[in-house]
């Protein structure tokens, strides 16, 4: 048992290092961040802040010399500088992770040589590959790296709508074969240093616009989608060595065929709902696992809906008045901004 409580340092200063944040309060771990937004909401949680630019190494200095250990609240940092922050102090999960699941073509073809089902794909560098890909339209055209809720998408339909594509091929992209989806799920797992894990139930996630819009638990689906998914994502996690809390979304076509649709190597939107439907939140377990602290078995408190709040949607929210099983999050950002996530609401059920 350790007796000194660490400091946790967090690179990233939105809801999601928010979360951690507060989340580490609760077990008496400070907390400081680092962001390159002036006004990161995070700044509101954590116990320090830094607001530098990634590429200031005497800022990037103070942060590592501050943190005892050091974690990300999202994948897209440069590969190179969380590389350099791991050479002084590591960070974890380890940075070779992101350099798989930042590119989608990487990704896939990760989960493909470890058996998992994707969605059929193909690497796209220029014009005449989508031409020769044919096959995989109805399709989606997805940038390899820095997409995120649905941005740098485009839905191809047919062969005709190639001509008037208008693409920047300075990118790669790749084309995925476009599925008819009867659900989407995900599954939030935390695997700690000696290879155990804590895995939370499968949650069944609402899309509207490719932005996630509702997350519930219990997933309607059968038992077999169940295993397998617990299973993908215990190997998944596994093979990657990974450290931490691991988010795996899932497709689920309409003859119930379950396929990875991508691995998030951090807490997730998804995963929300565990702060109020479990003893302790993929936030309090990413913790756990990242600063070495002990495991507390996972339990269940109640089923759970989370609703995301978009852009304007937050107004109404912050005057509303709330009832004993309804758990309102507000953001804090400065700036609404259309389809932002502001915050969001999760409610206890039966
Ligand atoms: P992002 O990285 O932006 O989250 P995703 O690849 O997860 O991108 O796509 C966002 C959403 O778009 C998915 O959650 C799903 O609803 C829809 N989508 C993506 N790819 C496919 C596909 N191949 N077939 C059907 N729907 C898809
Ligand atoms: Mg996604």
């Amino acid at each position: 048992m350790r007796i000194a409580k660490p400091i946790l340092g967090i690179i990233g200063g939105g809801q999601l290092g928010s979360m951690l944040a507060s989340a580490a309060k609760k077990i008496d771990i400070k907390t400081v961040i680092v962001s390159d937004d002036e006004k990161a909401p995070a700044k509101n949680f954590c116990d320090k802040f830094i607001f530098t630019k990634y590429n200031d190494n005497n800022k990037i200095n103070e942060f590592i010399q501050e943190s005892e250990f050091i974690t990300f609240e999202f994948e897209n940092i440069p590969y190179e500088i969380l590389k350099k922050i791991n050479h002084k102090k590591p960070v974890l999960p380890h940075p070779d992770i992101n350099k798989i699941v930042q590119n989608r073509f990487k990704e896939k073809n990760f989960l493909n040589k470890l058996g998992i089902k994707t969605t059929k794909f193909s690497l796209i560098e220029k014009k005449r590959d989508l031409l020769n890909n044919e096959n995989l339209l109805p399709g989606i055209l997805k940038t390899c790296t820095l997409g995120y809720d649905g941005k740098g998408q485009y839905e191809i339909n047919s062969s005709n709508e190639l001509e008037n594509l208008n693409i920047d091929f300075n990118n790669k992209y790749i084309l995925e074969k476009k599925i008819t989806l009867k659900k989407e799920i995900s599954i939030i797992i935390t695997r700690f240093k000696n290879n155990t894990f804590q895995i939370y139930e499968p949650i069944e996630n609402i899309h509207q616009d490719q932005i996630l819009k509702n997350s519930k638990i219990p997933a309607q689906i059968n038992q077999l989608i169940y295993e397998q998914s617990v299973s993908w994502a215990k190997k998944i996690s596994e093979k990657l060595n990974f450290i931490g809390t691991l988010c795996v979304e899932y497709f689920i076509d309409n003859n119930d065929v379950l396929y990875v649709n991508e691995i998030a190597p951090r807490v997730h939107n998804s995963g929300h709902l565990t702060i109020n439907a479990y003893n302790i939140s993929q936030f309090e377990n990413h913790i756990r696992a990242v600063c070495q602290l002990d495991q507390v078995e996972l339990k269940k408190i109640s089923n759970a809906e989370m609703i995301n709040i978009l852009g304007e949607e937050i107004i109404k929210y912050r005057d509303k008045k709330f009832s004993k099983n309804e758990f309102f999050y507000d953001y804090l950002k400065e700036t609404i901004r259309n389809k932002r996530k502001m915050g969001h609401l999760t409610i206890l059920k039966d």
